[in-house]
């Protein structure tokens, strides 16, 4: 049996990852959920996956979160601290899908076990992309990315290393304004932003989405991840959201 822990389990990356835990169950023991307030989700999921630790990061919604898992089995605690110390327990694959800047800290604590991480927070390789590659060579671990981009990418790349690239694209559809004009677009409300045409996702990247800052993202994410400068990095604008990500390789001479 692996050790697993989710990082961010009540959003809708770390949803999907819990659905497929349940559908594992014979085959992963839960190590630590961490989520940010939402205590009643936290506590459902460390029920139903009979989790070791459940870890909220706000304070406010301990009480609530410690009610729902008296008598559970599921050890509580709370706070900034106790995600990151979470964060970094033992586990042989971790899912890091905090959302933002929050999600450094615990990504590095858990990359810093030397086992598998399975990478969503793009944001903590944009923020501090030295440091985190650094931390993972140091240690040992393997970086798996989330990012459908990017992990097309990481297939299509299979054993290939990055001078045997000569370039890759990673597809976008566009988001909800792709046809609206300028006009338009200064006038959209968060609602509208946040209708993403092919994709459910939380709000911060829905939004990032919406302004195509994500692909921006997303291509320091890949120069990252692949080792590749920038003008190797083609972004296609796709909205059939079909192919994920292309890679070309150079022909041996
Ligand atoms: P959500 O907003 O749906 O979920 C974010 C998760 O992080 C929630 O569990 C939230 O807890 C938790 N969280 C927020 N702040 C903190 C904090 N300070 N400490 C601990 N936990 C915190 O985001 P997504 O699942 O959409 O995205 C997660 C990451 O994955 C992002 O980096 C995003 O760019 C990336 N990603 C997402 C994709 C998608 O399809 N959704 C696709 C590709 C990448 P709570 O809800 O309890 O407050």
């Amino acid at each position: 049996m692996r050790t697993v822990t989710v990082l961010g389990s009540t959003g809708s990356i770390g949803c999907s990852t819990v659905d497929l835990l349940e559908q594992a169950r014979d085959q992963f023991r839960v190590r630590a959920l961490v989520g940010g307030s939402n205590a009643a989700k936290l506590a459902e999921q460390a029920k139903s996956l009979k989790a070791e630790l459940a870890v909220v990061a706000d304070e406010k919604a301990f009480e609530e979160l410690r009610t729902l898992l008296a008598g559970s089995g599921t050890e509580v605690a709370c706070g900034r601290a106790a995600v990151i110390a979470a964060a970094g327990l033992p586990a042989d694959w971790t899912m890091a899908a905090i959302t933002g800047a929050a999600g450094l800290e615990p990504t590095l604590a858990a990359v810093k076990n030397g086992k598998s991480i399975a990478l969503a927070n793009k944001e903590a390789l944009v923020c501090a992309g030295d440091v985190m590659l650094r931390a993972v060579a140091d240690a040992g671990a393997t970086l798996l990315p989330v990012d459908s981009e990017h992990n097309a990418i990481a297939q299509a790349m299979a054993d290939k290393q990055a001078d045997q690239v000569a370039k890759i694209i990673l597809t976008a559809s566009g988001g909800p304004f792709r046809k609206a004009s300028l006009e338009e677009i200064e006038a959209a409300t968060p609602a509208q932003a946040l209708k993403h045409p092919t994709w459910s996702m939380g709000a911060k990247i829905s939004i990032d989405s919406a302004t195509m800052f994500n692909k921006g993202l997303e291509v320091i994410e890949a120069a990252r991840i692949f080792g590749l400068t920038e003008d190797r990095i083609d972004v296609l604008v796709h909205p059939q959201s079909v192919v994920h990500g292309w890679c070309n390789i150079r022909m041996a001479a």
